[in-house]
């Protein structure tokens, strides 16, 4: 967004329109958990003429493709696809003179623009009505030493096969389809962060073009707050991230398990949640919790529990970890496997084709996590309206190195915890009436504030962003918001760069 409109005077004519282009056919209720309409989530088309665009167009070096071009739809495609938006154009760059081009234009023509890398936002904030910065062509992935420099627009699965290569590996997500820059800058957890620390604690240096067309590159001796801000300040808020260069381990073999419970639901949560919670750190795991779609329950069936994850050489084998509950498992349904490390993320791999979701999150402590309070989880999954998609609510394993870091340390302030904890509602429009969408959507709010209340100081996931959450500020960065405040002022006074959830400048 252009800097010379006024947030009020946007806010005023959106509500003037009653335009939220997010799921409009669904109940207002429902409406307001997909987005607060009190804050723009897509800033207004407005027309710009075709000799700006092509001025836009000789500045560049990558292509400038608009609507009626091919590719147009592949370009545009997000993954949530409650937040699908049109924009008018979209800049491929190649370059970091194609970005900082960009930024000028967008600035001097006052057209609002999103960044985007691999487009999984869960809350659309890398979609636009205006021009789409697309930084997925400058993905170049380079072996540096025992460091690895990823390209600004490289996706997870490129950030992969070269990590391969290389014999190495860092702290990763499982989506193939996920963006670095995305995933780096909103903090980037995985099943290696017990050993290593989540992915940006790994993170060296950044170049980044500004707010003002400058290139600097952030690091322990330049730009050191910069760099602090991108290893967890969130993406989209303090310039474009063209390059990341990260801390590398070697690699050699791990165990990969998939287990999976369809009894004794409330027994196998607790008793996960508090077994594993004493794994050493080169175990790392993602519990999740099944409710049946309507259609499954009408065949008599009921939660089903999965745990999934890796364990590094030297950990205990599973059967200690897991103790009787490795017995208690569907044998038809176990996979254990010995495997080098990069053939097991294969089998944990996973690649979300486009839909529509809505994801909750909250950071926990085992303490917490009571039998009456895990009974009430369960109950509380046996009541979801449900979808035609199968929906999970997770935990994911924290601990271990995340927790060696103090909460100020870098942006993502979140050490301390146990579990991050995360709730998703999945449908398909075209299956799902808006009323049973709005059901489900109203469920996961009251579950979600819910188990909010079980660990208070918990927070939530910057990289999980709920646009329903009203204190996001505190509930993101909690101490660290006015720090990132600061670094937004020195970078982005004019907060050229800004969205719904945005860091506003002190
Ligand atoms: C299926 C799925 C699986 C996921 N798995 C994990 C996981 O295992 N671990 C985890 O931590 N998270 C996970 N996530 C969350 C994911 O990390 C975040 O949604 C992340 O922000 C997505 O990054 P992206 O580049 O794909 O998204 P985008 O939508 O392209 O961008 C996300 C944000 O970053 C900004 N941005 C994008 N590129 C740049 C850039 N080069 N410079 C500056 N800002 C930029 C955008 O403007 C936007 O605000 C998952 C999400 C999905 C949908």
């Amino acid at each position: 967004m252009g800097a010379f409109e006024t947030a009020t005077a946007r806010r005023s004519l959106l509500k003037g329109l009653g335009a939220l282009a997010v799921g409009t056919s669904l109940p207002a209720k429902a409406q307001q958990l997909l987005a607060d309409p009190g804050i723009e989530l897509h800033p207004l088309p407005r027309v710009v003429s075709k000799g700006a665009w092509s001025d836009l167009a000789r500045a560049m070096t990558g292509d400038l493709v608009l609507p009626n071009d091919a590719y147009f739809g592949n370009y545009s495609q997000v993954n949530n696809l409650s937040y699908s938006q049109r924009p008018a154009a979209i800049a491929r760059c190649v370059t970091d003179a194609d970005v900082s081009a960009c930024l000028k234009w967008a600035h001097n023509t006052n057209t609002p623009f999103a960044v985007r890398s691999g487009g999984h936002n869960y809350a659309g904030f890398s979609t636009t009505s205006g021009l789409l910065i697309d930084m997925s062509p400058m993905a170049k992935i380079k072996a540096d030493g025992d460091r690895v420099i990823i390209g600004g627009g490289a996706i997870n699965v490129a950030v992969y096969r070269a990590l391969e290569r290389m014999g190495r590996t860092i702290t990763h997500g499982r989506c193939e389809g996920v963006g670095a820059a995305g995933f780096l800058l909103g903090g980037g957890i995985g099943f290696n962060m017990r050993l290593y620390g989540i992915g940006s604690d790994l993170l060296r240096s950044t170049d980044l073009m500004l707010a003002s067309g400058e290139k600097v590159t952030a690091s322990a001796t330049e730009h050191a707050k910069l760099l602090w801000a991108c290893q967890g300040g969130g993406g989209g808020n303090f310039g474009v991230n063209t390059s990341f260069t990260l801390q590398t381990f070697p690699v050699s073999t791990v165990t990969v398990f998939i287990l999976t419970w369809s009894k004794n639901q409330e027994r196998v949560l607790y008793d996960l949640l508090h077994r594993l919670q004493e794994a050493p750190p080169g175990f790392g795991c993602k519990i999740s919790v099944t409710p049946p779609t309507p259609q499954q329950r009408a065949q008599g069936d009921d939660i089903v529990i999965s745990v999934m994850g890796q364990a590094h050489q030297g950990t205990p084998p599973l059967k200690e970890l897991f103790g009787t509950l490795l017995e208690q498992a569907d044998p038809k349904r176990t996979i254990e496997i010995d495997m080098p490390y990069w053939e097991a993320q294969d089998i944990l791999a996973e690649e979300a084709l486009p839909y529509f979701y809505r994801e909750q999150s909250v950071f926990l402590k085992t303490e917490n996590l009571t039998e009456k309070a895990v009974a009430d989880m369960i109950a509380t999954a046996r009541a979801m309206p449900g979808t035609s998609l199968p929906s999970s609510f997770k935990f994911f394993q924290v601990g271990g190195e995340v927790n060696k870091l103090k909460p100020t340390d870098t942006a993502f302030v979140h050490r301390g915890f146990d579990w991050l904890f995360s709730s998703e509602v999945n449908w398909w429009e075209l299956r799902d009436p808006p009323s049973l969408v709005s059901d489900n959507l109203v469920w996961q709010q009251q579950f979600y504030d819910k188990v909010r209340r079980l660990t208070p100081s918990g927070g939530a996931y910057q990289n999980f962003p709920d646009p329903a959450l009203k204190d996001w500020q505190s509930a993101y960065y909690a101490e660290n918001y006015r720090d990132l405040q600061k670094v937004k002022v020195e970078v982005d006074p004019g907060s050229l760069f800004t969205f719904a959830q945005a860091i506003k400048p002190a």
